[in-house]
């Protein structure tokens, strides 16, 4: 007998049905000698419809207010599940972030967890109940009801996972583990067994959303080993984990395409310090995530700086670059929204040279032209146009041979 964290993503809470599906598998895992800890997405597309309406109902949009809104969708569904758990017989009972004392820092609409209490949850496991928790949310140090971000119920899980010192953490969604690629977008793509959290990391960076990328990040730093599987048909999925080093590496483990991220350029920037410290400082102050950075070779004393950004904090970067060209001594200030990167990762990649050039070859023969690169060990991304992004990811897929069982590095 053993505790296990059970998240269930939109698709899985996505209607009636799959409520009744999801309380048959809690009640089916509790009557099999478990405890459960089980976290909820909000229902299908609620989320999407919640971000909207505020769209249309105001131009001004307080975060706190945005919190408010949105953490509301996991609300219905825990309800809702604990109602069907107790058709069958199991007692349950639901939490919200803050009930469940997930303290989080104060920045709204992304924050990070500090702590979770969790009394309430170990009170409620003492009674015999099964706590469901409202995954994506928590409440900050000024008592606030705060968002973790798009995704955030997965960094729900392995928070309480890690918190509870529990070794189990099932992540089930729509697809049945992590693939090769995006399955929607390659339908050839093959089901992982294992991977790396250092892949793991890369792919959820790289527009691979089945896992959100700071429980990636948590599950990494903590070691809680993630069971990535579907909540459609129950069989064994991906399991995230440290690297095992007597395990060959496979060259190639996955490839990615993103297309939420977009580009600004700051042409004719003096060519001096201190720029690049003054612009990126002014963006981490806002608490902005840049990606890609590339700085022109310099011409007269002057450069041009690209760096690539989500999509949704295009606004507030265009603000803290435009107000910062004067002080730069910038010619322009572009934005791009037309750009996607698509990235290969592979653990084995670090000893492989050879594997850059064949990236590049076969973007070359589709006639794809590579705007920016990036570099990590184990990943290789470039910036190419958005409408040729899923054709890069089929033929990145075919040419590292993805399709078929892996090949090692040796
Ligand atoms: P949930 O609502 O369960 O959190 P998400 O929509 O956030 O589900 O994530 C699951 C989706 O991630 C899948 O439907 C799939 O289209 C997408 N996805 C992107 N890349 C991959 C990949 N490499 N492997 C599996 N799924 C992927
Ligand atoms: N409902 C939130 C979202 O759509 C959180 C999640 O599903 O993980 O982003
Ligand atoms: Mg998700």
């Amino acid at each position: 007998m053993g505790l296990v964290v059970q998240k269930y993503g939109g698709t899985s809470v996505g209607d009636a049905e799959r409520i009744r599906a999801v309380a048959d598998h809690v009640a089916r895992t509790v009557r099999g000698g478990d405890e459960v800890v089980v976290v909820v997405s909000a229902m299908g597309k609620t989320t999407d419809g919640l971000l909207r309406l505020a769209e249309d109902v105001s131009s001004v949009r307080p975060g706190r207010e945005m919190d408010m809104l949105v953490t509301s969708g996991e609300r219905i569904s825990m309800a809702l599940l604990c109602m069907a758990l107790a058709e069958r017989g199991v007692p349950a009972a639901s939490f919200t972030g803050s009930q469940a004392g997930i303290i989080t820092d104060t920045i709204h609409q992304k924050a990070r967890i500090i702590e979770v209490k969790g009394d309430r949850i170990r009170e409620a496991m003492k009674e015999g109940k099964v706590p469901v928790v409202a995954g994506f949310q928590g409440v900050s140090l000024s008592r606030d009801i705060t968002s973790l971000g798009r995704g955030g119920s997965d960094t729900t899980a392995v928070a309480l996972a890690f918190f509870n010192d529990t070794a189990t953490t099932e992540i089930y969604t729509d697809v049945s583990g992590v693939f090769t690629a995006d399955p929607r977008i390659v339908p050839s793509a093959r089901k992982l067994a294992r991977l790396s959290f250092e892949e793991m990391l890369e792919i959820a960076a790289t527009g691979g959303r089945v896992l959100a990328l700071r429980s990636v990040e948590f599950a990494r730093n903590y070691k809680v080993t993630l069971h990535v599987r579907s909540s459609f048909t129950w069989e064994p999925g991906t399991v995230v984990t440290e690297e095992d080093e007597m395990m060959e590496q496979p060259l190639v483990s996955a490839v990615t395409s993103d297309t939420s991220a977009a580009k600004i350029t700051l042409t004719g920037v003096a060519d001096r310090p201190g720029i690049a410290a003054a612009l990126f400082k002014a963006l981490a102050d806002r608490a902005i995530n840049v990606d890609v950075i590339v700085q022109n070779v310099s011409h007269d004393g002057t450069t041009d700086i690209s760096f690539t950004i989500p999509k949704d904090d295009l606004a507030a970067s265009m603000e803290v670059a435009d107000a910062l060209q004067p002080e730069l001594g910038a010619r322009s200030v572009v934005a791009d929204v037309g750009v996607a990167q698509v990235a290969i990762i592979g653990a084995g990649m670090k000893t492989h040279p050879g594997v850059t050039a064949r990236m590049f070859e076969t973007l070359a023969a589709e006639g794809i032209n590579i705007e920016m690169i990036s570099t990590s060990p184990i990943r290789l991304s470039c910036m190419v146009r958005a409408e040729v992004a899923e054709q890069a990811l089929q033929v990145l897929h075919r040419a590292f041979e993805l399709d078929r069982p892996p090949a090692t590095a040796t």
